[in-house]
């Protein structure tokens, strides 16, 4: 990529219900850079709004992302429902694809209590059917385990940089706002954002900041970590000093904003990392 864009969490509040093609028209009118669909509740897509999407896409301009199905747990302790996991970022994949989506992300699993050693090689297996079936399809959207913001899923760097490394499709999706609520507020400042860069490139090489997949919100948070997302300038979320990091580090690709009011907090984004 050539430079960062600015993407909301599903089609700005603006658009009022009135589906993709007004959705989408916002994002252009706002000057922003596109949106991650949320495919929270099943990976569903009438052909009017997949028109819309491919017509967006068109434009090298606009990026699309997806965000898989919530219920996914690669680490469930019925079969059954680690295949249906599978399925359903198999179809986030597809569907992705087929919109002309740069990347997928998705919450992979919980640990179920156990150590978190076995889980990562149980999900590991599910990860190499994955890229192993999408690669058969000609599929190489990128897969993006997302850092998760409580302490009971499975998903922190750490865990997502070693899985990372191990599959040519898959990095992650850093959602800096989970990991600050995940570590009780710790990874809020100039320094500790710019850490992580340093330990992301030194484990995985500079060139993922060219192909960078993130989302940040404000967040409110407690000892179990994540509660809710909040606006930006009502929590203590420091957006000003990550973008001046992903300035000092020249991090290109996609942030997504996840804010409640999603388009006015995108925009608050976009604008103030341009001021710099
Ligand atoms: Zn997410």
């Amino acid at each position: 990529m050539n430079k960062l864009h600015f993407l909301t969490a599903g089609l700005p509040l603006a658009s009022e219900g009135n589906g993709y093609k007004t959705g989408l028209d916002i994002v252009k009118q706002m000057d922003l850079d596109g949106i991650e669909i949320e495919f929270v509740h099943g990976v569903r897509m009438n052909e009017a709004s997949q028109k819309a999407v491919i017509d967006f896409t068109s434009d090298i301009k606009y990026k699309v992302t997806c965000h898989g199905p919530y219920y996914i747990n690669l680490n469930s302790l019925e079969p059954e429902k680690i295949d249906a996991s599978v399925l359903r970022i198999l179809e986030t994949s597809r569907m992705g694809k087929k919109v002309g989506a740069y990347s997928i992300t998705f919450h992979a699993a919980f640990y179920m209590k156990q150590q978190p050693d076995n889980v990562y090689n149980t999900i590991c297996k599910s990860i190499e059917k994955i890229c192993s079936i999408l690669d058969e399809e000609n599929n190489n959207i990128w897969i993006r385990p997302e850092t998760t913001g409580k302490g009971t899923q499975w998903g922190t760097l750490e865990e997502i940089v070693k899985l990372s490394k191990e599959f040519k499709n898959v990095l992650p999706c850093v959602d800096f706002a989970h990991i600050h609520a995940r570590n009780n507020g710790i990874y809020n400042t100039y320094d500790e954002f710019s850490k992580m860069f340093e330990y992301m490139g030194n484990e995985l090489g500079s060139e993922i900041f060219n192909d960078f997949h993130a989302h940040l919100a404000g967040i409110e948070y407690g000892l179990k970590g994540e509660k809710n997302h909040l606006i930006l300038n009502e929590s203590d979320m420091n957006y000003k000093d990550l973008l001046k990091v992903f300035k000092a580090f020249d991090v290109k690709g996609v942030l997504v904003c996840e804010s409640p009011n999603i388009e006015t907090d995108t925009k608050l984004l976009k604008d103030y990392y341009l001021s710099l």
